[in-house]
């Protein structure tokens, strides 16, 4: 019978980076499973690639800033490149209440160690993207240490480091079910008021997992399964409130009316962000409209709503040609608190949660991949207080609230 120390369920980025983190802390006898025949299909394929510590709270910051700075060395440590371009993300303001928020934003950041987020005028935003519209603009904030990777490089490099360690990989292959020991007897306790009574006792322990494959005997299982986490927590009998949200993405043709290199560019009006991809440019914007569901198909009336955003804030951008067939769509795994899900399922034991990162899972998949290899090989982590990311907080109502979602 085939037998792990830990399977890793999803090889995404997530999954790749959890297995690189294990094997590091000299844990290689670690099983990723995939069910496409080829890593980078789910959202890691999809992604838009921004990396950025300008987050409103605590816990992303710091897990921005461990993320960018691994970023900043990863061909150097992963031995593999993450195409890391620090062109900086530029937030520009049309309000007194963007301003601050992001005034607020940029205290805690500077509190936390990112030293350098720079106000910026309206004059200054102007000479780092000068087709800006900026007569409504009030400031904004701009970092230049955040920007992009290629979120494929970060997969692979992740993956093909881990496999040089021992780590194994088996593509094709679909986790069908999730096995427990069966739960151990009752055991007498006592109501509130004193009288006794039977209590189900701890929780399950897993057992393994059953694959199209066969079956792999193992005490500890990772959930990296994206924006299809709920669905394998259900299959070990545990609860995990991640939904997945379409996100659509619009590349235009080459265009040269706006500069080779200049950063993300936030417009906080509307939440329309672009950057440069190549020779053309990426338009984003997360339509409010968007209703929970797997939908992946792209939706071509997206790409007049989009440029109507563009236009406006760039107006160049009305003469961009765009192309809606190399247009794409993805989905975010969402929490309702907008944060991660990471550590261990309450109710099932060695089932590990690495969830939910409702768009920020690629530039926060090395802290994410560390601070989870280190709750389950140590049980803590000083990377982040792991507590409040567990999955406990949403019965216990510690929400979290990231206002910054892109
Ligand atoms: C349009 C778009 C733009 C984005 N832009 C950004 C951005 O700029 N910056 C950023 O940080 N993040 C961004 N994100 C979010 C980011 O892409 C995700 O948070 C991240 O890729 C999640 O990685 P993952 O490994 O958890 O999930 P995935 O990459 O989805 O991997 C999960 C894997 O699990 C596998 N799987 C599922 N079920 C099973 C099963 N039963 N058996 C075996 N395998 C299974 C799937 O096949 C998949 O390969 C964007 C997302 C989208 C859609």
């Amino acid at each position: 019978m085939e037998t792990a120390d830990v399977v890793i369920i999803g090889s995404g980025i997530v999954g790749s980076s959890v297995a690189y983190h294990l094997a590091q802390q000299g844990c290689a006898n670690v099983l990723v499973i995939e069910r496409e025949a080829h890593q980078g299909k789910g959202s890691t394929g999809k992604s838009m690639g921004g990396v950025r510590a300008q987050f409103s709270t605590p816990v992303n910051i710091q897990m921005s800033k461990y993320s960018i700075d691994f970023f900043s060395k990863f061909d150097d440590v992963v031995g593999h490149p993450a195409d890391y371009r620090a062109h900086g993300y530029l937030f520009c303001a049309t309000s007194e209440n963007h301003l601050a928020y992001l005034k607020a934003n940029r205290e805690r950041q500077n509190a936390l160690g990112v030293t350098n987020v720079e106000w910026v005028s309206p004059q200054d935003i102007a000479k780092m993207v000068p087709q800006l519209r900026v007569n409504d603009i009030l400031g904004g904030t701009f970092c230049s240490t955040d920007g992009f990777v290629d979120p494929h490089s970060v997969m692979m490099g992740f993956m093909l480091n881990a496999r040089e360690h021992g780590v194994r990989l088996w593509l094709d292959t679909a986790v069908t079910g999730i096995q427990g020991d069966p739960g151990k007897a009752d055991v007498p306790g006592h109501n509130a008021d004193g009288t006794s009574a039977l209590r189900a006792s701890a929780s399950r322990r897993i057992a393994g997992v059953q694959t199209t494959r066969g079956f792999v005997s193992t005490r500890v299982v990772v959930n990296a399964a994206g924006a299809w986490a709920a669905q394998i927590a259900e299959m070990a009998g545990a609860q995990l409130p991640v939904e997945p949200l379409r996100r659509q993405l619009v590349p235009t043709e080459a265009f040269d009316r706006l500069p080779q290199r200049f950063p993300m560019v936030i417009d906080m009006s509307t939440g329309f962000h672009f950057r440069r991809e190549g020779k053309g440019i990426l338009l984003a914007w997360n339509d409010p409209r968007e209703t929970p569901g797997f939908k992946t198909e792209f939706d071509e009336t997206f790409v007049e709503k989009i440029l109507t955003h563009a236009a406006s804030r760039v107006p160049v951008l009305a003469e961009a040609e765009v192309n809606p067939r190399r247009a794409w769509a993805g989905l975010y795994e969402m929490t309702p608190d907008h944060h991660a899900i990471i550590g261990p399922a309450p109710d099932v034991d060695g089932l590990y949660f690495v969830n939910g990162f409702s768009g920020h899972g690629v530039m926060h998949s090395p802290a994410s991949g560390r601070v989870a290899a280190d709750l389950i090989l140590q049980g803590r982590s000083d990377l982040i207080d792991a507590h409040q990311l567990g999955v406990q907080r949403f019965n216990e109502g510690r929400l979290l609230e990231e206002t910054a979602v892109l």
